[in-house]
């Protein structure tokens, strides 16, 4: 078994290395989120480990980018149990489990084989709030048989407004989603991006389904 870990403890990671390498199962180690994601891109893995907390680009971001690549090797996210991430998303990114950290080696060991075993699964992503469609693999925004055009970073900034459902999502945590957590970007970006996402999936069609809830967050609603 080929595993990619990609983890910035670097301690951490090559205790799992060396732990998992006694087993038979040969881990390559990233530390960086952006190489994680390229070296989960070109290389052949049976699992993809990925940490949450990561420079460059986080756990989340990185399952999605692969899921958008078509990429279907079965991923084990890494979760922190301090409540700012939660399970759920995880594998709404598109990972096939997850373990919280701290979590012991054998159990790791046991998840990763069973992983390992099972066939990867194509699970293209397909987000809807009211008659807004979008179709994550496709990057195809559509509200009722009406196509939106969006940039790259308006999807981002939508998709994680339909991903929050009915709980508001707050300005800070769009920010670090979309913009990273190391971004040099002013926060007040996240406002902008809602008056073009509002200019473009909204005033054209005469709705108003992104609400902004004053120091709480924002969520988008059926029209
Ligand atoms: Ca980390």
């Amino acid at each position: 078994m080929r595993v990619l870990l990609v983890e910035d403890e670097e301690r951490l990671a090559e205790t799992i290395r060396d732990g998992l390498s006694e087993h038979g199962v040969t881990a390559d180690i990233e530390h960086d989120g952006r190489e994680g994601l390229f070296r989960a891109k070109v290389g052949s893995y049976d699992v993809i480990v990925l940490d949450i907390m990561l420079p460059g680009l986080n756990g989340y971001q990185i399952c999605r980018k692969l899921r958008e690549a078509e990429i279907w090797t079965p991923i084990l996210m890494l979760t922190a149990k301090d409540g700012e991430w939660d399970e759920a998303e995880a594998l709404d990114t598109g990972a096939d489990d997850y373990l919280s950290k701290p979590f012991s080696f054998v159990v790791l060991l046991a998840r990763l084989r069973a992983l390992a075993r099972r066939p990867s699964v194509e699970r293209p992503v397909v987000l809807q709030v009211g008659d807004l469609v979008f179709d994550v693999a496709s990057s195809a925004v559509r509200r009722g048989e009406t196509a939106i055009d969006l940039t790259r970073t308006e999807m981002q900034v939508l998709e994680v407004l339909m991903r929050g459902g009915d709980t508001p999502v707050s300005k800070q945590q769009i920010y670090d989603r979309v913009w990273g957590f190391d971004a040099d970007v002013d926060p007040k970006i996240v406002e902008v991006y809602m008056r073009y996402l509002r200019r473009k999936i909204d005033e054209p069609f005469d709705v108003s389904t992104i609400k902004n809830q004053r120091g709480v967050g924002y969520r988008i609603v059926a029209a």
